[in-house]
This record gives C-alpha cells, sequence and structure tokens, in this order.
C-alpha cells in the first residue's frame, strides 16, 4: 500500500518519518521553512543522548511539592516563568496529575521503553543508512552522583529502568576515577547505561538524514506551511499561498504542531519545555562517555564542536525571549563538575536555546487522528525525540499502513479525545 503524503517539519522526527516512508515506496514531500539541521529546531541543538534509560518522565508522586521551591530557585534544572502561569496553568495540572503515583510513572516507563529500548541500534542503522556512521558513538552514558546515598534517592526511577531491562553498571569511586578522570572529586558513584549511544553532531545528522530521503525520491519544499485543510481530503496551504493535496498529511513540525493542529479545532495539550546549550568550542574535551550530573540534571556531551552542556528546563510560552541566565547556570554547574574547565581563563562559548513539544504525560503524540481522516499526528517528544525519532518513522508509517497500534494506543492523539 503506497500514496502521496507530505510530511510538515524537518527535524529530526520529520526527516526520519520522509526518509522511511520514501524508502517504503511512498510518494513523500517534505516542507519545512527553515535550512534542515539548522538552529530553530530542537533537533540542532539537543543533548545528542540516545538513552535506553530516558523512560522517566518528568512528573513524578510529590513534584507538586516541589512547585513552590522550582518557582523561588533561579539556578535549579527546573524553572517556571512566573508570568507564564496562567497560560500554562491547564498544562501544569494535568502535569501533575500524571505522574502523581508510582503505577502511573511505570505505565509511562514502560511504554517510554517501547520506544527507546533498541533506540541505539536504529541510530547506528540509520547512521549506516544514510552514508553518516561516524555522527553516531556507541561508549555507554554516565548519570553521576555525589555519592551512593544520592543515587539511592532516585531509587524508583533506576528501579523501573531495571524492570524494563534497561542494562546499567553502579561504579564506585574507583571505577569513576579509571573511566573519567575528569570529572571532579565531588562525584563519587555513577550508573553507566551500557549501550548507551550519543551524537557527535546533531544538526548536520538531521541534514544528513534529509539529504539522504531526496537522494531516495523525497522532494523537499523550503516553505512552512500555514494551515492544513481536512475536507474533502487534505491538502496544506504553504507561504506564499501554494496549495499541495496528498492522501495524508503527517505533521511533524515539533512545538509549532500545537498551532497547526488547532486550526482545524485539533486542541492537543502541548507546551514548550525551554532547554539551553552551552558548547565550549575552544579546547579539547578530555573524556569520551557523555556524563549527566545528578547536581545540575545536565547532558555534558562531546561533540565535534566541543563540549555541550544541555539542559535546564523552564516552563514559558513560546513567545518569551530567551533567559540566558539558565545557560550561565549550565556553565557554573560544568565549572563545578569538570575541574580542567576553570583553568581555561577566556573559553568560547555557543549559546542556543529551543522547545521541547511537551506533552503533561510524557509521551508523544504519533498517529491517525479519529476525526479527520489523513492526518497523522508525529510531535510532542518532550525530552527523548532525537532518540526516539527512528521508532516514531516506522509507527507513522504503521499508521498510513493501518496496522493496530502498538502500547494498547498509548501514544495516539486518541487519549487527548482527537
Ligand atoms: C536543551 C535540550 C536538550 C535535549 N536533549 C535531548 C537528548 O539528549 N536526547 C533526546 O532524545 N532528545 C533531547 N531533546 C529533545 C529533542 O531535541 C526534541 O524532542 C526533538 O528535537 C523534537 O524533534 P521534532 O522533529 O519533533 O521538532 P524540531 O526539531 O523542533 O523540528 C520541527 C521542525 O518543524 C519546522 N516547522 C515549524 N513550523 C512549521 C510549519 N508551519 N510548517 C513546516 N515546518 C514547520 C521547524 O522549522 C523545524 O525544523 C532535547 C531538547 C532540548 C531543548
Amino acid at each position: 500500500m503506497t500514496g502521496n503524503v507530505i510530511v510538515l517539519g524537518a527535524g529530526i522526527v520529520g526527516a526520519c518519518t520522509a526518509l522511511r516512508l520514501a524508502d517504503a515506496g511512498w510518494n513523500v514531500t517534505l516542507c519545512d521553512g527553515g535550512r534542515p539541521g539548522g538552529e530553530e529546531a530542537a533537533s540542532y541543538g539537543n543533548g545528542g543522548w540516545i538513552s535506553p534509560a530516558s523512560i522517566i518522565p518528568m512528573s513524578f508522586p510529590g513534584i507538586w511539592r516541589k512547585v513552590p521551591g522550582y518557582l523561588l530557585d533561579r539556578s535549579g534544572p527546573l524553572t517556571i516563568d512566573w508570568t507564564s502561569i496562567p497560560r500554562l496553568a491547564p498544562w501544569l495540572l494535568r502535569f501533575l496529575l500524571a505522574g502523581a503515583t508510582e503505577g502511573r510513572v511505570a505505565k509511562i516507563a514502560s511504554h517510554l521503553n517501547s520506544l527507546l529500548h533498541d533506540a541505539p541500534e536504529r541510530h547506528l542503522a540509520l547512521a549506516e543508512r544514510i552514508g553518516r556512521r561516524q555522527l553516531i558513538v556507541q561508549r555507554g552514558l554516565l548519570y553521576a552522583y555525589p555519592d551512593r546515598a544520592e543515587y539511592e534517592a532516585e531509587s524508583l526511577s533506576w528501579r523501573l529502568r531495571r524492570e524494563n531491562g534497561v542494562a546499567f553498571e553502579e561504579w564506585d569511586e574507583s571505577e569513576l576515577r579509571r573511566h573519567l578522570p575528569a570529572l571532579g572529586p565531588n562525584f563519587r558513584f555513577g550508573a553507566y547505561v551500557t549501550k548507551g549511544a550519543h551524537c557527535i553532531n546533531t544538526g548536520a545528522y538531521v541534514a544528513g538524514i534529509v539529504d539522504a530521503a531526496i537522494t531516495a525520491g523525497v522532494r523537499f519544499i523550503q516553505k512552512s506551511a500555514n494551515s492544513i485543510l481536512t475536507t474533502p481530503t487534505p491538502r496544506v496551504v504553504l507561504t506564499g499561498g501554494e496549495s499541495l493535496a496528498a492522501d495524508y498529511v503527517v505533521v511533524a513540525a515539533g512545538i509549532h504542531s500545537k498551532r497547526l493542529m488547532r486550526e482545524f479545532g485539533t486542541k492537543i495539550p502541548m507546551e514548550s519545555e525551554r532547554g539551553y546549550h552551552v558548547t565550549v568550542t575552544s579546547g579539547d574535551v578530555p573524556f569520551d562517555i557523555p556524563v549527566m550530573p545528578s547536581t545540575g540534571k545536565m547532558a555534558n556531551t562531546p561533540t565535534e564542536m566541543g563540549l555541550r552542556l544541555s539542559g535546564q528546563v523552564e516552563l514559558a510560552t513560546i513567545e518569551k525571549a530567551p533567559n540566558w541566565r539558565r545557560a550561565e547556570v549550565l556553565q557554573s554547574h560544568a565549572l563545578a563538575s569538570y575541574p580542567y574547565l576553570a583553568k581555561e581563563k577566556q573559553p568560547d562559548l555557543k549559546l542556543w536555546m529551543g522547545h521541547r513539544p511537551s506533552t503533561p504525560d510524557g509521551l508523544p503524540v504519533i498517529g491517525s487522528l479519529k476525526r479527520h481522516s489523513g492526518i497523522i499526528a508525529a510531535f510532542g517528544h518532550g525530552h527523548v525525540g532525537l532518540a526516539s525519532g527512528p521508532k516514531t518513522a516506522d509507527l507513522v508509517l504503521h499508521a498510513l499502513e493501518q496496522r493496530p497500534p502498538e502500547q494498547e494506543g498509548a501514544f495516539l492523539p486518541a487519549r487527548f479525545g482527537y
């Protein structure tokens, strides 16, 4: 079964989807107003982690007790912009409820596990397919803690990972020093996710996937969609007024999917968990295993561009200007984690802010809409969009082929009534 498909958005999700559908024989048009791999997409600036351990949602039991602290602590890993609260309140409420019990968190973790358990293998195969095998490195991923007690404080997360088959080793201080001498003495315990992988140039990776898709027959149009018309058959109106018809439209525009869907009355609860990166572009990175220090909850990734420090969750509307104070927080955590950085007097830094497209339940929205035939959602990947891009592309193909959904339909837009 094949036909014509328009894919909107050439971030990691749209790029993987366009290539997968073309390889399966579909006639694909990919539209994005930006340059594939460009800085405006979340897929450009993320931490590059492809972690089978990223199955724990942000919402967990008792998080509501921490909200006042998040509002006050300007240097914590999660902040909420006061002025955005009226707009974000409905989403925040659903977010708090989504992880209110251990049972709910366990269910979300098992659904995320279905997206992520083989993510490293999928990316290695994809990188091979596009001729950029060097961009994906499988050297494991380290979650570093000041001591065993801090690690055990996250016992629910690690128990759920173990129950879902995520392979990891516990490293004591001597093991940590042996593998990562660059890590400061304030870290004395680690959990090493053995199968974890990372991408050393996320922008080039997305651009490479789109190049391969074009070679496979995908037509790329560098224009944004202004709107999607759903009746009588799917149609997309691009900037400039050009209108394209297709059998299916896949909406993969990251955070901007919300607006496109709203235009035809589909109000998916999705907000931006804004995140930042600082890339130290000067000097060598003296370690090759990516690290997530528990103190800053940030991904520290050796990349082709230098050491990328990425993280911070800032709940704010997408229109707000970046708050570069968040990037300074990342830098100060890095200085406290890696003594070698303090030796460099004036490092060259590149700062960036992007939007994690996040649903309140921490699960992406993938699949056909009930009320609008021919429209397929592929967005809302929050913290795991890079890692789960190739699997998402497979799920979109399943939707086009009208196969029954996986995971009890956990990713379907139907869970929000659409
Ligand atoms: C700081 C930070 C760190 C992160 N770290 C990780 C990590 O280590 N691992 C991981 O797996 N995930 C990580 N993420 C999350 C990940 O980056 C996102 O989930 C993922 O990039 C989302 O991909 P996407 O393709 O849905 O959206 P995007 O990458 O945002 O792409 C959307 C595309 O749609 C285009 N578009 C917008 N409007 C339109 C329109 N009207 N018509 C057509 N096209 C349109 C945009 O130009 C853009 O190219 C991180 C995110 C951030 C912010």
